[in-house]
């Protein structure tokens, strides 16, 4: 078997141990194959392995990759910073994007949204505090823009994402994850109707679903270790 396919059950029964573990339910929790930095070859070598789901943060490098790999229907996840002079190609080639922090780009995405695509799936990004990232919008921003961008016709409202700092304990890396999950439900309690929240990676995906991940973002543990 390639290492592709291994390390893609490894991370199955990892997402499955801890959804038991966690009284999730099984299947609960999606996982998205962060392929950033790697090459088409290995994407198809995860789609081979039944992968359908992708997320990559850069444009330039996500691209030829999409375009390649067109044929297979795959659904793409943009996970990266979105600058606004690129919302066009981001639109047209991505299923979701995870990373909305700014109504200016949110308004952009679904102006430039081919109806025929269909809805553009987006989280918000939350930035709670202690992050080095300067992406990522602040709690108390978080309601009025959530609300302003519910209102976009061509984007649908998923949920929140978050990318905290890297924390090794377990306790301290559900910290972050609960007070995601706790704003989800707090839009929800008033009627957003939200039911994603994107969070964990690698080294923390077990923590981002005992607080009730939905989608779990993961590169390493499927593709290897990225170049600096
Ligand atoms: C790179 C990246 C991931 C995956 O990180 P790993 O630690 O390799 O699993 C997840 N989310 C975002 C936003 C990323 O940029």
């Amino acid at each position: 078997m390639h290492s592709i396919s291994k390390a893609l059950l490894a991370v199955r029964e990892r997402i499955a141990q801890a959804e038991r573990k966690h009284e999730r339910a099984a299947g609960s929790v999606r996982l998205l194959a962060v392929c950033k930095k790697k090459p088409a070859a290995a994407v198809r070598e995860a789609y081979e392995a039944g992968q359908r789901a992708f997320g990559e943060n850069h444009l330039q490098d996500a691209l030829p990759k999409v375009e390649a790999l067109r044929e297979l229907g795959l659904e793409w996840h943009f996970i990266g910073p979105v600058q606004s002079n690129k919302t066009r190609p981001i639109s047209a080639h991505f299923d979701w994007v995870h990373s909305v922090d700014r109504l200016k780009t949110a308004r952009r995405l679904s102006e430039q949204r081919e109806p025929a695509l269909g809805e553009l799936n987006v989280c918000i990004q939350l930035n709670l505090s202690g992050e080095d990232t300067k992406s990522g919008v602040e709690t108390v921003k978080l309601e009025e823009l959530a609300s302003q961008i519910a209102q976009l016709p061509r984007l649908k409202l998923r949920g929140l994402m978050v990318i905290p700092r890297p924390e090794t304990d377990f306790e301290s890396q559900r910290v972050p994850f609960r007070r995601l999950r706790e704003a989800l439900e707090s839009l929800n309690v008033r009627g957003f109707g939200l039911d994603t929240l994107s969070m964990g990676m690698t080294g923390d995906m077990e923590a981002a679903i005992a607080e009730g991940a939905t989608i779990v973002r993961i590169g390493t543990a499927i593709f290897g270790p990225r170049d600096a």
